[in-house]
């Protein structure tokens, strides 16, 4: 009877010992001091059910590990395959110049305009992927102003309207904007966020068509929307869209300049101002870009 006593008395100790050992960190006070008090079956118990809740966020871990170590080679593969192309192409065109290319008329030139054109590219995408990096960092955090949003759209479309007009495709407000919609943001970020929404809008909308800005009033916001009637974006895709490197149609993305970095950009901006972007978009109908501000 002794014996036995001890030897639960034993037992007992050992487990609370095991216990303490995993958690020696996380363990809060009142469960220590809980355990402590209890008997050998609730012991164990407590202990069983710690462990597995302990055994469940490791688990949890990992998954994120996995996840964000998956995400991080994905990443690589993309940034050098980008780079890779236009690496490439520099250097077929080099080679041919070097090869007696060069004192050939009928192609020095143009070799040459290729090579910077491929140079360019590169250049547009390193300094992407800069912009990205020292705004996830929060290097690049905004710089809060109040201005128009009305006339900051005005400026952007005014800009990009040589590149729409290439298209025929009209720039528009959906409605008479007062000057006086005012937002308190960060109006460089701000100005690159329409002009990658608009400038997507022109890329991926159709031959004559059209893109139209609203400004909606909504209490202590105003509702952005880029809206146009092109190509459009199958639902499976939209998921995806914000992320580095993603495009539906890589072959168009590229040819007109894209980094595919555009809408990343987009998003982290919109993050920093503790804002969200949403889309809505039909095939064959158009895609709309929607974005909040906070007024002034
Ligand atoms: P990029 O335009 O340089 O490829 P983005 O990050 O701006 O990169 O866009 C990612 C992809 O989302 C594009 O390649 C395109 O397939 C799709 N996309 C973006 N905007 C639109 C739009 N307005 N209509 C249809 N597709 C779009």
């Amino acid at each position: 009877m002794v014996i036995n006593f001890a030897m639960e008395k034993y037992i007992n100790n050992r487990i609370k010992l095991i216990y303490k050992t995993i958690h020696r960190q996380k363990l809060n006070k009142d469960v220590k001091r809980e355990l402590l008090s209890k008997r050998k079956g609730d012991v164990i118990e407590t202990v069983s059910n710690e462990v597995e809740e302990w055994a469940n966020e490791r688990k949890q871990e990992i998954e994120e590990l996995k996840k964000t170590e998956l995400y991080r080679r994905e990443f690589l593969g993309n940034v050098s395959h980008e780079l890779k192309t236009p690496l490439f192409n520099i250097q077929g065109f080099v080679l041919t110049l070097l090869d007696g290319g060069i004192h050939d008329k009928g192609i020095n030139t143009t070799f040459l305009q290729k090579t910077q054109k491929n140079i360019e590219r590169m250049i547009t995408i390193v300094e992407d992927l800069e912009i990205i990096s020292r705004l996830e960092t929060g290097e690049l955090s905004p710089l809060f102003t109040n201005f128009s949003i009305v006339s900051l759209a005005r400026d952007v479309m005014d800009l990009l309207e040589p590149k729409a007009t290439e298209r025929n495709i009209k720039l528009s407000f959906a409605s008479d904007y007062n000057d006086s919609m005012i937002v308190n943001a960060d109006k460089e970020k701000i100005r690159t966020v329409l002009s990658n929404l608009i400038l997507n809008s022109i890329k991926y909308g159709i031959n004559s068509g059209r893109t139209k800005i609203s400004i909606y009033d909504m209490d202590e916001n105003y509702l952005i929307e880029v809206s146009d009637n092109g190509v459009g974006i199958e639902a499976n895709h939209i998921p995806r869209l914000f992320e580095r490197f993603y495009r539906i149609d890589k072959h168009r993305s590229r040819s007109d300049g894209g980094s595919g970095l555009g809408l990343a950009i987009v998003k982290h901006i919109l993050e920093a101002h503790h804002q969200t972007i949403n889309v809505r978009s039909s095939i064959g109908i158009g895609s709309t870009f929607s974005f909040t501000l906070k007024k002034a």
